[in-house]
């Protein structure tokens, strides 16, 4: 960040900056890409620690959800750039001959990111690849909730890339406010349903085009004709991940009454296995963010049985991996996108039931489901809505680049993640290139006697 000057003017440098085109030469796109990527790789060390800090993120969870995922785009978009950035022909119908008519990439301009606690680090870099590889400037806000990787982010972009191109504004909601009163050619925010709202609104004034990555309650679906015990480590680790913090984490089980009692056992045993005795002593286990966030959803303790764990320390931000049983669908805990280790158990008896359920909800971010039955696969998919799903395992879809990745109705607005990041921070511009080879004179004035040879032509 430039410190003297106001958020206005970093804006305006950076517009200067845009209009040079400088960005727009693949060879420099490429070029900053694989600055961030040693960026990243030398700052392994610094990075681990802050997540540390922030949320009592385990290295390997640190590789898995947030450094693993930004070297992994960069390098797809680095090998694909530049296929996509190539205009590409399309053809063209009688009537427009002699002509040709192609679709060009171009540069939204100067793009706003805003990301959120949970993942950092990744949840900033991985949009700003799709940015760079467009050929964008951009200004980057992380969340203030996770302070240690905000500043880290701030450090690593400011040795990076000089601030006219992208730079870091650090600060809280009153700072994010003070950016989306800005107008810039695109705004990528990841975080609550609730705050989309307000950045959408905000875009509007300016009718600037937004990308919303938002949350949800992802159901997890499981039937009766699975290996229960892959089932249950699936969920479990997917569930218990960075503390139930993910927004594509399952919120609630919907499972098969047949296969309750097995399926329980199996994710006790999984926590016992993944965490220990005591996940409190375990260096695995994340924290929940701050004590504020604790208080909020410590409360949903109260809406089930719990059956397995329940133990909190509010000095420690900690709740263990939980699950709470006899939940009814009206609850508290059902109401709203859970973001903790807390995971209700609903059962079913026919498939139909939980589907109903699933369908009384805003649409999800992610949808689970474990079954190897087609015909049930086919049902489910064709029966709910969610941003993506992933069949017999949980959370994976998210690094996978050649998916998009983005929610559907209240879970978000568009999508990123490998060539749907670039094409969420580019626009197409359609390009028809006519000759005065031939002219067509049916088209021109005076009309009369033209209309049934136009006819004959067009079709
Ligand atoms: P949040 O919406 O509270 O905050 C996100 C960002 O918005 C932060 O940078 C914050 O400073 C800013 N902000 C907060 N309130 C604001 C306001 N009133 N006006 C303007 N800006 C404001 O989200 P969070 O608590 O950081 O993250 C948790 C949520 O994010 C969960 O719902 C989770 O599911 C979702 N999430 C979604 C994805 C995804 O990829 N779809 C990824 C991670 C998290």
């Amino acid at each position: 960040m430039i410190a003297s000057l106001s958020i206005s003017e970093i804006i305006q440098k950076q517009r200067n900056f845009w209009q040079t085109s400088k960005t727009k030469d693949i060879n420099f796109r490429i070029e900053q890409l694989r600055t961030i990527k040693q960026a990243v790789i030398e700052s392994e060390t610094a990075i681990n620690q802050a997540l540390k800090a922030d949320l009592n993120k385990p290295p390997i969870e640190v590789y898995i959800g947030e450094t693993s995922i930004i070297t992994k785009e960069i390098d797809y978009a680095i090998k694909h750039l530049k296929n996509w950035t190539k205009p590409r022909k399309v053809g063209l119908s009688l009537e427009y001959l002699p002509a040709t008519a192609r679709i060009v990439p171009e540069p939204l301009g100067v793009v706003l990111i805003i990301g959120a606690w949970n993942y950092p680090m990744q949840l900033i870099f991985a949009p700003l690849i799709g940015a760079i590889a467009a050929g964008n400037c951009a200004i980057l806000k992380p969340s203030e909730i996770a302070p240690h990787t905000s500043d880290l982010v701030a450090k690593i972009i400011a040795k990076s890339f000089p601030p006219e191109y992208i730079t870091v504004v650090e600060g809280d909601v009153e700072t994010s406010q003070q950016l989306l009163a800005q107008k810039f050619d695109h705004i990528f925010f990841t975080g609550g349903t609730s705050v989309g709202k307000i950045v959408m609104e905000a875009a509007a004034k300016n009718l600037t085009s937004v990308t919303l990555e938002l949350g949800g309650k992802n159901p997890c679906i499981v039937d009766n004709d699975i290996n229960i015990e892959c089932t249950a480590r699936r969920i479990t680790w997917g569930k218990f991940l960075n503390a139930g913090q993910s927004c594509v984490a399952p919120d609630y089980v919907l499972v098969n009454h047949q296969i309750k009692n097995d399926l329980l056992n199996e994710i006790q045993k999984s926590i016992q296995e993944f965490y220990g005795d005591n996940p409190k002593n375990s260096p695995d286990y994340g924290r929940i963010i701050n004590q504020k966030r604790f208080q909020q959803i410590v409360k949903f303790l109260q809406d089930g049985d719990i059956v397995i764990g329940g133990e909190t320390n509010i000095d420690d931000c900690y709740i263990a991996p939980t699950v709470i049983d006899n939940v009814s669908p009206q609850a508290r805990v059902m109401q709203s996108e859970i973001f903790a280790p807390i995971l209700p158990i609903i059962e079913y008896s026919d498939i139909s039931q939980a589907i109903t359920l699933i369908n009384s909800h805003p649409k999800p971010l992610a949808l689970y489901l474990f079954s190897d039955n087609k015909n049930l696969q086919q049902k489910v998919l064709q029966t709910t809505s969610s941003g993506g799903v992933c069949i017999n395992d949980t959370v994976l879809q998210f690094g996978v680049t050649s998916l998009p990745f983005g929610g559907v109705g209240n879970s978000g607005i568009g999508s990123y993640h490998g060539k749907a990041s670039f094409d969420t921070f580019s626009h197409y511009k359609s390009v028809l290139y006519r000759y005065f080879l031939f002219d067509l004179k049916l088209r021109y004035p005076p009309y009369a006697g033209k209309l049934p040879w136009l006819k004959r032509i067009i079709g």
